[in-house]
Protein backbone atom coordinates (compact mmCIF):
# COMPACT_ATOMS: atom_id res chain seq x y z
CA UNK A 1 0.00 0.00 0.00
CA UNK A 2 0.89 3.73 -0.60
CA UNK A 3 -0.07 6.98 0.14
CA UNK A 4 -0.57 9.77 -2.43
CA UNK A 5 -0.09 13.47 -1.20
CA UNK A 6 -0.15 16.90 -2.77
CA UNK A 7 -0.44 20.69 -2.41
CA UNK A 8 1.26 20.99 0.76
CA UNK A 9 2.29 24.55 0.55
CA UNK A 10 3.92 25.42 3.43
CA UNK A 11 1.27 24.19 6.42
CA UNK A 12 3.74 22.02 8.45
CA UNK A 13 0.38 21.84 10.87
CA UNK A 14 -1.80 20.26 7.90
CA UNK A 15 1.72 17.70 6.60
CA UNK A 16 2.33 17.33 10.26
CA UNK A 17 -1.33 15.43 11.00
CA UNK A 18 -1.03 13.43 7.70
CA UNK A 19 1.86 11.68 8.67
CA UNK A 20 0.28 10.91 11.81
CA UNK A 21 -2.66 9.88 10.30
CA UNK A 22 -0.86 7.02 8.06
CA UNK A 23 -1.56 3.28 8.92
CA UNK A 24 1.36 1.27 9.21
CA UNK A 25 1.56 -0.68 6.02
CA UNK A 26 2.01 2.13 3.84
CA UNK A 27 4.91 1.77 2.31
CA UNK A 28 5.97 4.92 0.45
CA UNK A 29 4.16 8.26 0.23
CA UNK A 30 4.15 9.73 -3.48
CA UNK A 31 4.11 13.75 -3.58
CA UNK A 32 2.79 15.64 -6.29
CA UNK A 33 4.47 18.94 -5.78
CA UNK A 34 3.86 22.11 -4.05
CA UNK A 35 5.33 21.76 -1.13
CA UNK A 36 5.92 25.23 -0.43
CA UNK A 37 4.61 28.80 -0.85
CA UNK A 38 1.27 30.18 0.94
CA UNK A 39 2.06 28.69 4.00
CA UNK A 40 4.39 29.65 6.87
CA UNK A 41 6.59 26.91 7.06
CA UNK A 42 8.22 25.71 4.00
CA UNK A 43 11.45 24.83 5.33
CA UNK A 44 9.72 22.45 7.91
CA UNK A 45 8.14 20.98 5.13
CA UNK A 46 10.52 20.58 2.78
CA UNK A 47 12.69 19.44 5.32
CA UNK A 48 10.23 16.51 6.33
CA UNK A 49 9.46 15.48 3.08
CA UNK A 50 13.20 15.23 1.70
CA UNK A 51 14.00 13.40 4.82
CA UNK A 52 11.19 10.93 4.54
CA UNK A 53 12.81 9.98 1.31
CA UNK A 54 9.25 10.91 -0.41
CA UNK A 55 9.29 10.71 -4.51
CA UNK A 56 8.09 13.75 -5.38
CA UNK A 57 7.82 16.18 -8.64
CA UNK A 58 7.81 19.98 -8.45
CA UNK A 59 4.54 22.04 -8.53
CA UNK A 60 4.74 25.13 -10.20
CA UNK A 61 5.09 27.21 -6.79
CA UNK A 62 8.53 25.07 -5.93
CA UNK A 63 10.01 26.34 -9.39
CA UNK A 64 8.40 30.32 -8.87
CA UNK A 65 10.08 30.21 -5.41
CA UNK A 66 13.57 28.57 -6.35
CA UNK A 67 13.98 29.75 -10.35
CA UNK A 68 14.70 33.43 -9.82
CA UNK A 69 13.67 33.67 -13.93
CA UNK A 70 9.92 33.22 -13.02
CA UNK A 71 7.94 35.73 -14.21
CA UNK A 72 5.85 36.37 -10.93
CA UNK A 73 3.00 38.65 -13.22
CA UNK A 74 1.56 35.07 -13.77
CA UNK A 75 0.87 35.06 -10.18
CA UNK A 76 -1.79 36.79 -8.60
CA UNK A 77 -0.80 39.58 -5.72
CA UNK A 78 -1.10 37.41 -3.13
CA UNK A 79 0.69 34.49 -4.38
CA UNK A 80 3.26 36.62 -5.94
CA UNK A 81 3.30 38.21 -2.26
CA UNK A 82 3.95 34.66 -0.98
CA UNK A 83 6.67 33.02 -3.47
CA UNK A 84 8.69 36.41 -2.82
CA UNK A 85 8.08 35.85 1.24
CA UNK A 86 9.05 32.13 0.71
CA UNK A 87 12.12 33.32 -1.32
CA UNK A 88 13.93 35.17 1.39
CA UNK A 89 13.02 32.64 3.82
CA UNK A 90 14.04 29.30 1.93
CA UNK A 91 17.15 27.14 2.69
CA UNK A 92 19.78 26.78 -0.18
CA UNK A 93 19.61 23.22 0.29
CA UNK A 94 15.97 23.08 0.15
CA UNK A 95 15.81 25.39 -2.86
CA UNK A 96 18.13 22.86 -4.74
CA UNK A 97 15.71 20.12 -3.48
CA UNK A 98 12.69 21.57 -4.72
CA UNK A 99 14.50 22.68 -8.15
CA UNK A 100 15.53 19.51 -9.19
CA UNK A 101 12.53 16.99 -8.68
CA UNK A 102 11.48 15.75 -11.97
CA UNK A 103 7.90 16.93 -13.19
CA UNK A 104 6.67 14.01 -13.70
CA UNK A 105 6.88 10.64 -12.01
CA UNK A 106 5.70 6.49 -13.44
CA UNK A 107 5.55 3.54 -11.61
CA UNK A 108 4.33 0.30 -13.03
CA UNK A 109 1.15 1.19 -12.50
CA UNK A 110 0.79 4.98 -11.97
CA UNK A 111 1.83 7.95 -13.20
CA UNK A 112 2.45 11.05 -10.96
CA UNK A 113 1.59 14.69 -12.17
CA UNK A 114 1.11 18.38 -10.72
CA UNK A 115 -1.11 19.88 -13.06
CA UNK A 116 -1.59 17.70 -16.11
CA UNK A 117 0.08 14.72 -17.98
CA UNK A 118 0.15 17.30 -21.26
CA UNK A 119 1.03 20.44 -18.86
CA UNK A 120 2.42 20.55 -15.59
CA UNK A 121 0.43 23.88 -15.32
CA UNK A 122 -2.89 22.97 -16.45
CA UNK A 123 -5.58 22.54 -14.15
CA UNK A 124 -8.04 19.99 -14.86
CA UNK A 125 -11.23 21.24 -13.97
CA UNK A 126 -13.76 20.13 -15.80
CA UNK A 127 -15.32 17.76 -18.40
CA UNK A 128 -13.44 18.62 -21.27
CA UNK A 129 -9.86 18.74 -20.16
CA UNK A 130 -10.30 15.32 -18.26
CA UNK A 131 -11.35 13.50 -21.52
CA UNK A 132 -8.50 14.99 -23.16
CA UNK A 133 -6.18 14.36 -20.71
CA UNK A 134 -7.80 10.70 -21.22
CA UNK A 135 -6.92 10.80 -24.19
CA UNK A 136 -3.52 11.11 -23.89
CA UNK A 137 -3.13 8.57 -20.85
CA UNK A 138 -4.46 6.08 -22.77
CA UNK A 139 -2.90 6.83 -26.38
CA UNK A 140 0.70 7.74 -24.71
CA UNK A 141 1.21 5.71 -21.75
CA UNK A 142 -0.79 2.52 -22.66
CA UNK A 143 -1.67 -0.25 -19.61
CA UNK A 144 -0.75 2.55 -16.87
CA UNK A 145 -4.43 2.60 -15.17
CA UNK A 146 -4.15 5.82 -12.81
CA UNK A 147 -3.05 9.31 -13.33
CA UNK A 148 -2.70 11.27 -9.81
CA UNK A 149 -2.84 14.94 -10.21
CA UNK A 150 -2.68 17.92 -7.99
CA UNK A 151 -2.87 21.61 -8.55
CA UNK A 152 -6.27 22.92 -8.15
CA UNK A 153 -6.64 21.66 -4.65
CA UNK A 154 -10.08 20.01 -5.44
CA UNK A 155 -10.42 16.04 -5.09
CA UNK A 156 -11.49 14.41 -8.04
CA UNK A 157 -12.10 11.20 -9.86
CA UNK A 158 -12.40 10.94 -13.66
CA UNK A 159 -14.48 9.01 -14.96
CA UNK A 160 -16.84 9.22 -12.16
CA UNK A 161 -16.56 5.54 -10.68
CA UNK A 162 -19.81 3.70 -10.34
CA UNK A 163 -20.39 4.45 -6.65
CA UNK A 164 -19.29 8.22 -7.45
CA UNK A 165 -18.97 9.55 -3.53
CA UNK A 166 -15.83 10.84 -2.71
CA UNK A 167 -16.54 9.65 1.32
CA UNK A 168 -13.62 9.11 3.79
CA UNK A 169 -12.46 5.33 4.10
CA UNK A 170 -14.92 4.11 1.69
CA UNK A 171 -12.80 2.27 -1.29
CA UNK A 172 -13.05 2.89 -4.33
CA UNK A 173 -12.84 0.10 -6.93
CA UNK A 174 -11.20 1.62 -9.90
CA UNK A 175 -10.19 -1.90 -11.59
CA UNK A 176 -12.37 -1.55 -14.12
CA UNK A 177 -13.33 1.23 -16.45
CA UNK A 178 -10.28 2.65 -16.75
CA UNK A 179 -7.79 4.62 -17.05
CA UNK A 180 -8.31 6.88 -14.64
CA UNK A 181 -7.27 10.43 -13.18
CA UNK A 182 -7.71 11.56 -9.47
CA UNK A 183 -7.02 14.00 -7.76
CA UNK A 184 -6.20 13.31 -3.84
CA UNK A 185 -7.30 17.06 -2.51
CA UNK A 186 -4.85 18.97 -1.11
CA UNK A 187 -3.07 18.90 2.37
CA UNK A 188 -2.44 22.35 3.01
CA UNK A 189 -4.28 24.76 1.27
CA UNK A 190 -7.65 22.62 0.24
CA UNK A 191 -10.36 24.93 -2.50
CA UNK A 192 -13.29 22.62 -3.02
CA UNK A 193 -15.06 23.61 0.36
CA UNK A 194 -13.42 20.91 2.98
CA UNK A 195 -10.93 22.43 5.51
CA UNK A 196 -9.41 19.45 6.50
CA UNK A 197 -6.34 17.82 5.00
CA UNK A 198 -6.57 15.49 2.33
CA UNK A 199 -4.67 12.49 1.01
CA UNK A 200 -5.18 8.91 -0.48
CA UNK A 201 -4.41 5.23 0.47
CA UNK A 202 -3.59 3.53 -3.01
CA UNK A 203 -4.28 -0.82 -2.91
CA UNK A 204 -2.43 -1.48 -5.99
CA UNK A 205 -3.68 -4.34 -7.86
CA UNK A 206 -1.60 -7.76 -8.82
CA UNK A 207 -1.37 -7.71 -12.88
CA UNK A 208 -2.25 -10.47 -14.19
CA UNK A 209 -0.82 -11.31 -17.94
CA UNK A 210 1.46 -8.70 -18.00
CA UNK A 211 -2.22 -6.27 -17.63
CA UNK A 212 -1.91 -4.26 -14.46
CA UNK A 213 -5.92 -3.55 -13.30
CA UNK A 214 -6.23 0.00 -11.76
CA UNK A 215 -5.89 -0.05 -7.82
CA UNK A 216 -8.39 0.33 -4.69
CA UNK A 217 -8.51 3.73 -3.64
CA UNK A 218 -9.52 5.34 -0.25
CA UNK A 219 -9.68 8.58 1.00
CA UNK A 220 -8.44 10.06 3.99
CA UNK A 221 -9.96 13.29 5.39
CA UNK A 222 -7.62 14.55 8.48
CA UNK A 223 -8.33 17.41 10.88
CA UNK A 224 -5.33 19.42 12.05
CA UNK A 225 -4.54 23.06 14.45
CA UNK A 226 -5.80 25.20 11.30
CA UNK A 227 -5.63 27.97 14.47
CA UNK A 228 -2.42 27.35 15.06
CA UNK A 229 -1.38 27.41 11.36
CA UNK A 230 -2.82 30.47 10.68
CA UNK A 231 -1.46 32.63 13.43
CA UNK A 232 2.31 31.62 11.92
CA UNK A 233 1.35 32.85 8.57
CA UNK A 234 -0.29 35.95 10.71
CA UNK A 235 3.12 36.53 12.29
CA UNK A 236 5.30 36.22 8.91
CA UNK A 237 3.51 38.71 7.65
CA UNK A 238 2.11 37.22 5.06
CA UNK A 239 -1.19 38.03 3.80
CA UNK A 240 -3.91 37.67 5.64
CA UNK A 241 -6.02 36.02 3.52
CA UNK A 242 -3.53 33.17 3.38
CA UNK A 243 -4.75 32.60 7.28
CA UNK A 244 -8.50 33.41 6.35
CA UNK A 245 -9.16 30.84 3.69
CA UNK A 246 -7.87 27.73 5.29
CA UNK A 247 -10.98 28.23 8.12
CA UNK A 248 -12.93 28.47 4.62
CA UNK A 249 -11.43 25.71 2.48
CA UNK A 250 -11.32 28.36 -0.64
ZN1 LIG B 1 -0.92 24.16 -5.33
Amino acid sequence: MYAVISDIHGNLEALQAVMEDLPEGVERVFCLGDIIGYGASPNECADLVREAGMPTISGNHDLAVTDLATNLEWFNPVAAAAVSWTREILSDENAEFLRERPRMMQTKGALFVHGSIRDPDEYIINRVSAQENLAILKSEYDGVPICFFGHTHVKAVSPAPLDASLEEDRALDLSDGGPYLLNPGSVGQPRDGDTFASYVLVEPAESANGVVPGPLVAYRFVEYDIEKAQSKIREAGLPNMLAERLAAGR
